[in-house]
């Protein structure tokens, strides 16, 4: 078995391959579908639908034209949503430097201020939201995900017992990396559950919201709405963009929560700034017009990503089907596969791909400090390489994994 995947991943390596399945970027056809967006708002046409120039100061809110599409798409009341800069990334990294800076409602004082702060960070999860954490001195609590999203008793016990547990991250639906989405009940849980800090947080990161890659449109539960139901109006603080509706580099995010968390976080927005680009939030506004212009705008993106997922999820099937050396998710809809091999070997993985010409996302990265205790997840992005790169390169990933899997056994047995 060693010799003949010895002979097979030579044979791979001899192909001189160049491919890259590391990072959730959308592909330049992807991007394509709003390149007449380039073209707007257009020479000559400044003024939204209530009559405001958007080239002027001020605004801070968002405009109210563009905050109407998106309060019916993530389903939040449009003066609970802010339409901000191009990157909710931005915007969480903020919601927690305000809060070590001044603390949020509720606060007994900043957080900056606190012995010790911790933040439960379901596993696997999205890197960004570990690094804001390391950045800030948070100490992460790692508990597993489910497919109904993060393993909601071992999220409770965690926060009814630990005042210093102030932050949850959750991606509710098609979640980074393994695509879980949170279910109703679980969302219930996680609004209702008591919580030793009074001013215990969840970062409802909703970046793939619309992000459908089936027929299937999956809702998000209403974390806010449930929040409120529950007498913890303040618990959940709602982040999305349009990183990957519009141009990943170039889109709008929005924050939405309780209207205290809102005004906490325009007061100190501030301060820093007197508006957000209004000119880039209105050519959003005419290029999409209404959230059914969205949503059919999204079913172009799905038409361009499914074809890929649907390659990785056969050939790992097709080559290690039956073989008990991993396994993997089949994703309904965002951005990511989450495949886990043989417990020690996806650092190797990792290694035999890149000698192979496949960039792959770094073994461990779905993990906080970028250590995986198993040594086991790997996640695979095939949104940017077009079709015939991902097949190739997933073949690839697949004799790698059996490589790993049989040098493993191998030297198991070696005496
Ligand atoms: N959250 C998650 C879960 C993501 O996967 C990504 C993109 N990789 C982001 C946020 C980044 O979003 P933005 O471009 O709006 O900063």
């Amino acid at each position: 078995m060693l010799p003949a995947l010895r002979d097979r991943y030579a044979e791979l390596q001899a192909r001189g391959l160049r491919l890259d399945l590391t990072r959730g970027k959308p592909s330049a056809e992807q991007l394509d579908l709003a390149e007449p967006m380039l073209s707007l708002p257009g020479v000559g046409v400044h003024t939204d639908a209530d009559g405001v120039d958007v080239r002027n100061y001020g605004g801070l809110d968002g405009l109210p034209q563009l905050r109407r599409i998106f309060a019916e798409l993530l389903d939040v009341p449009v003066e609970q949503l802010l339409a901000l800069g191009n990157a909710s990334l931005t915007l969480m990294h903020d919601a927690v430097a305000y809060a070590f800076l001044w603390g949020v409602p509720g606060s007994e004082r900043p957080w900056g201020r606190e012995e010790k702060v911790r933040f439960v960070c379901p596993v696997p999860g999205y890197d960004r939201h570990f690094a804001v954490c390391e950045a800030f001195g948070i100490e992460m609590v790692t508990v597993p995900m489910t497919p109904d999203g993060p393993d909601v008793e071992a999220v409770a016990a965690l926060v009814a017992d630990d005042p210093t547990v102030k932050g949850l991250w959750v991606v509710p639906t098609y979640a980074n990396p393994d695509g879980a989405v949170v279910s109703e009940a679980v969302a219930r849980r996680l609004v209702s559950m008591p919580a030793a800090a009074p001013d215990f947080r969840i970062f409802w990161d909703n970046a793939y919201a619309i992000h459908h890659l089936t027929e299937n449109e999956t809702k998000t539960a209403n974390a806010i709405d449930l929040a409120a139901e529950a007498g913890n109006p303040d618990r959940v603080l709602m982040f999305a963009s349009t990183s990957k509706v519009s141009f990943a580099g170039a889109g709008v995010a929005f924050f939405a929560s309780s209207p205290a968390n809102v005004a906490w976080y325009k007061k100190h927005l501030s301060v820093q700034s007197i508006g957000p680009d209004k000119v880039n939030q209105l050519r959003h506004a005419l290029f999409f017009g209404t959230a059914d212009g969205v949503r059919e705008h999204m079913r172009k993106h799905r038409q361009i990503l499914a074809p890929k997922f649907a390659a990785v999820t056969r050939i790992l099937a097709e080559r290690l089907g039956d073989l008990g050396v991993a396994s993997w998710t089949d994703p309904q809809g965002g951005y990511f596969v989450s495949l886990d091999v043989e417990p020690g070997t996806a650092a190797r993985v990792v290694q035999l791909a890149k000698e192979a010409g496949i960039a792959l996302t770094p073994a461990g990265a779905t993990f906080p400090y970028g250590q995986d205790p198993e040594d086991r997840n790997i996640r695979l992005a095939p949104s940017m390489p077009p079709l015939a790169e991902v097949e190739v390169a997933m073949d690839g990933v697949a004799t790698c994994v059996l490589l790993a899997a049989a040098e493993k056994a191998a030297h198991a047995t070696t005496p």
